[in-house]
């Protein structure tokens, strides 16, 4: 394990740091550190929150402790890899990169894994969950209404209400909850079809029903990003958009400095928090990082006195609906199309349709804005929170998966607190890089390594949403 600087002594206020990347883990892990004395520059290649961090469904969701490599995933993925259009697709290509993580996700499928990645990631949630909890002051009580934190990124505790279309698969999403109650305390409500109704009218009559996480919260994820950066600003953070970084500068043993499309900058520590993207700089950093971009679409509606006031995720379709101040958010699918950002105006068309197709109020016929993101995708479902074994005074921040927002809080404090040599106050081992590295020795696949960036793009053939994926659906967008 390499986080951390053993001596706690460093005097922070003289430390700069460079964060690659303005999306939300670069924007929460300037947020600790400006907290503790740094100066701290993010450097963006676009505009700050136009990666996946400012197009999401804005879950803080605790209940999505379990990962999506689970005994069965890969037979009950089949199903909707098969049906053109399905809501998870994985277009063929020559892609050796996609392959070895397709091949190391597979032998993640195991009870195994599931049962160390589970309470990992359910530590993470349920501490950055706290630590939102306390940026935006909210006590047991709830919010009170002058809450001027709260009300300026819409944080709010409706929980989340996974709903199902078919009586099979509420009854098979027994065992979920169970698991989740017994080995977490993550407490679900299981509501019949009209229960759900009573709970959320929007919904149409006739679904078999749905299960309720009462504790889960939601936020808009621009406002927050907004938020965050008027705050990094007000600190004295710096931000430098539209400048992308093209080279890690290396010499003994540490980043020397960055080369960008602006310039060259340098500082004493470097956080490379490239979301989907960190791959491109494993190989400076010495370590594998094996993320691949998994690719989900987000719409926004404008929204009327009938529209959904409940975060919902329609289990059997794989679409996820957030109410939003003034709006409706819709997204959907993941595709590992490689890095293509391309919108599919047919796929919109039929993520909008599925959803409608749960609701009684009637969706505008466009939306307002749609766009296309990756989700940074970590064949464990572990996101990647650690010091590179070669370079000393850089860390990696990446791999946050499906659920970045949620647990951006704590992949942020984690990384403040090893450049200023503080205890991290969760255990980072199950989040090391040199997992990677052990993977590698125990499985040896036959393809090339994990730090070799793919080039190239290619582009999704796929189409609608299909029933029932244990993969990608137990509540997740
Ligand atoms: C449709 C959809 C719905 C989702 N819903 C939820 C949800 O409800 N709850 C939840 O918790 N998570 C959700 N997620 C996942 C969440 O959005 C991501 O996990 C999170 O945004 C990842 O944040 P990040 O900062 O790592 O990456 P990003 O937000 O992608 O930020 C990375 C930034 O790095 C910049 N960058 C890349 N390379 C360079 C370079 N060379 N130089 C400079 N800058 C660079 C990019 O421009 C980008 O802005 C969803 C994702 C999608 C796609």
């Amino acid at each position: 394990m390499n986080h951390g600087q053993s001596n706690g002594s460093m005097r922070n206020g003289n430390t700069d740091v460079i964060v690659i990347g303005g999306g939300v883990i670069g924007c929460w892990t300037a947020h600790y550190l400006l907290q503790r004395g740094c100066r701290v520059t993010i450097i963006e290649r676009d505009l700050v929150g136009r990666g996946a961090s400012g197009v999401n469904c804005g879950y803080v969701c605790p209940s999505h402790a379990l990962p999506l490599c689970a005994p069965g995933a890969i037979r009950h993925s089949l199903p909707s890899l098969l049906t053109p259009g399905g809501a998870l697709s994985i277009p063929m290509r020559f892609d050796p990169f996609l392959w070895k993580w397709l091949f190391h996700f597979a032998t993640k499928c195991s009870a195994r894994h599931r049962d160390h990645a589970a309470p990992v990631r359910h530590g993470l949630l349920q501490a950055s969950m706290q630590l939102y909890r306390d940026y935006v002051n909210e006590s047991d009580d709830g919010i009170d209404s002058g809450n001027t934190v709260a009300n300026s990124i819409d944080w709010e505790r409706r929980g989340l209400l996974l709903v199902h279309r078919y009586q099979s698969s509420l009854d098979r999403y027994q065992a979920t909850a169970d698991d989740l109650q017994s080995r977490f305390a993550v407490h679900a409500e299981r509501l019949d079809g009209s229960s759900i109704c009573d709970l959320e009218p929007s919904l149409v009559h006739g679904l078999a029903g749905g299960w309720f996480f009462p504790n889960d919260a939601h936020l808009n994820p621009d406002r927050l990003i907004c938020h965050l950066k008027e705050s990094i600003l007000r600190r004295g953070g710096r931000f430098v958009e539209q400048t992308e970084v093209h080279e890690m500068v290396i010499a003994g043993g540490k980043v020397d400095g960055l080369k960008t499309s602006s310039g060259s900058f340098r500082a004493d520590y470097y956080v490379l928090a490239t979301g989907a993207e960190a791959p491109r700089f494993a190989k400076p950093l010495g370590c594998q990082i094996p993320i691949v971009p998994g690719k989900g679409y987000s719409m926004s509606f404008a929204s009327g006195a009938s529209s959904p006031v409940t975060p919902m995720i329609f289990e059997d379709s794989h679409v996820a609906v957030t109410p939003l101040a003034g709006h409706t958010r819709i997204g959907s699918t993941m595709q590992l199309t490689g890095y293509d950002r391309s919108v599919d105006a047919k796929r919109l068309k039929m993520i909008q349709k599925s959803a409608q197709s749960y609701l009684r109020h009637r969706l505008p016929q466009q939306p307002e804005t749609s766009s296309a993101a990756w989700r940074p995708m970590v064949y464990d479902d572990l996101p990647c929170i650690d010091r590179s074994a070669t370079a000393h005074n850089a860390f990696v921040a990446a791999g946050n998966g499906m659920i970045g927002i949620s647990t951006g809080t704590g992949t942020g404090r984690l990384i403040a607190e090893m450049i200023c040599g503080e205890e991290p106050f969760l255990d980072v081992e199950p989040f090391s890089l040199s997992r990677f590295n052990r993977a590698r020795k125990a499985t040896s696949p036959p393809t090339s390594s994990f730090n070799e960036f793919p080039s190239g793009e290619s582009i999704s053939s796929g189409q609608p949403a299909s029933p029932i994926v244990n993969v990608f659906s137990p509540s997740r967008i």
